[in-house]
């Protein structure tokens, strides 16, 4: 068996790669999630990614190991039942069986921040650390934690869902269901439904809106110096600031980690989001606290899921 399977399933998109088994990835591809179509049809999208991969490596689905897959939402137990995906709009499907009856191969699934930084502590900036907190930012916001050498996903599986703790009183409404959740205000899609917000209440900006805008373009006038798209940016990084700040202080790790699209954008996202982070601290940093980006950039999920596949056995 060469290579492993490794699928980032995410809110908007999914991301898939063959892995070989030390974690150099080999060919990725990606497809639009459309989660809107129902479960069946994004299982569908998995298979024929994973068809498209093996075709591109002149392998078949036989030579692989496993398949790894991490899902954007809490999952139980070792079946990979997908208790609650909020933006998948998922509860209780058992993706892992479906999956693995679907490929014919064993699957493993978790959540796919606890994913990213599996691969982060295998191949990425988690290498060598004991305890380290990632985020990930993106449709959603993911988190993981890290504590000696061992993801912790809580008793239920919803361990470190940091994406949903609670900022705003009377806040945007998230998909869970619940209001003024931390990704309805720092994620990907919050910064577009900001920068949106604020363009209906007649605020101005060199960036036009467009049917397909993301928080990349918002990034990119950001970083040439537009004055709407550094505020909306630095609202959001406000936000995720002092939320890390909170986690930091309940416990204590080494490192923080971000991983997501908007993590590409580089110091225009991640500098603000420092600053913040250090002045919720105060005091209470009493050693610096490393805020770096992936390693593995958006290559951490992928990644990540084919590190979840080695241990199939
Ligand atoms: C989900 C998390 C997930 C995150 C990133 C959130 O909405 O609740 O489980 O890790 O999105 O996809
Ligand atoms: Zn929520």
């Amino acid at each position: 068996k060469l290579c492993l399977l490794g699928i980032d399933l995410g809110g908007t998109t999914i991301k898939a790669g063959l892995v070989d088994l030390e974690g150099q990835l080999l060919v990725k591809a990606q497809v639009p999630t459309g989660a809107g179509d129902g479960a069946a049809a994004v299982l569908g999208r998995i298979g024929a990614l994973t068809d498209e991969l093996c075709r591109r490596l002149g392998i078949t689905r036989k030579d692989l190991k496993g398949i790894g897959i991490g899902v954007p939402g809490s999952v139980e137990g070792e079946k990979g039942l997908v208790r609650l995906a909020p933006n998948l709009f998922w509860r209780d499907f058992p993706l892992g069986e479906e999956l693995s009856a679907r490929l014919g191969l064993p699957v493993a699934v978790d959540n796919d921040a606890h994913v990213a930084a599996l691969g982060e502590m295998w191949r990425g900036a988690g290498r060598g650390l004991q305890s380290l907190l990632m985020i990930t930012v993106g449709t959603g916001i993911g988190s993981a934690l890290i504590i000696n050498g061992y993801v912790w996903r809580g008793f239920f599986g919803y361990g470190a869902e940091m994406g949903h703790v609670k900022m705003l009183p009377d806040g945007p409404l998230c998909h869970c269901g619940g209001r003024g959740c931390l990704e309805t205000l720092a994620s990907a899609t919050a910064m577009v439904r900001r920068f949106r917000e604020y363009l209906a209440a007649g605020r101005i900006s060199r960036l036009q809106d467009a049917p397909g805008l993301g928080a990349r373009e918002i990034l990119a006038a950001a970083a040439g110096g537009d004055e709407l798209c550094l505020q909306v940016v630095d609202e959001a990084a406000s936000f995720l600031g002092r939320a890390l700040a909170n986690a930091a202080l309940i416990v204590g790790p080494e490192a923080v980690i971000i991983g997501g699209g908007p993590v590409q954008a580089g110091e225009v996202f991640l500098a603000p989001v420092r600053s913040y982070l250090t002045e919720a601290l105060g005091a209470w940093q009493i050693r610096p606290l490393p805020v770096v980006a992936a390693g593995l950039r958006n290559d951490a999920g992928i990644i990540g899921a084919a590190r979840l596949a080695l241990q199939l056995t």
